[in-house]
């Protein structure tokens, strides 16, 4: 897929098409269309690298240095009914590091 020249990996830029066209297909599949949105930006490279060196490479909780997982702090459909953007969801400040044990742990 092409990029723009000035692409940032760290920063997600939402399609308002295809986000029209998720909101205009129900609530199911608009929620699918959010946990993908959520799950494209923490699936970089660049995102994943940068948030675990943030957390020192230890989950948040229980400073776990194995099974590490990328995880919303605010998940991306709690945050869409707080009225919170999909830009605003996916930024490294709503990120943090939990291991595979406390993320299963976490109410959702
Ligand atoms: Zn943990």
């Amino acid at each position: 897929m092409a990029r723009p020249r000035n692409y940032n990996p760290l920063v997600y830029v939402v399609n308002q098409w295809n986000l029209s066209r998720a909101r205009n297909k129900g609530e199911k599949q608009f929620k699918s269309y959010l946990r993908n949105c959520g799950s494209n930006y923490i699936k970089r490279l660049e995102v994943r690298q940068c948030i675990l060196d943030k957390y020192h490479h230890q989950c948040a909780e229980c400073k776990a240095t194995q099974n590490l997982q990328v995880d919303h702090i605010i998940s991306v459909y709690q945050g869409w009914k707080q009225g919170l953007d999909i830009e605003v969801i996916n930024t490294l400040e709503n990120l943090q590091i939990l291991c595979r044990s406390c993320n299963a742990g976490k109410l959702p």
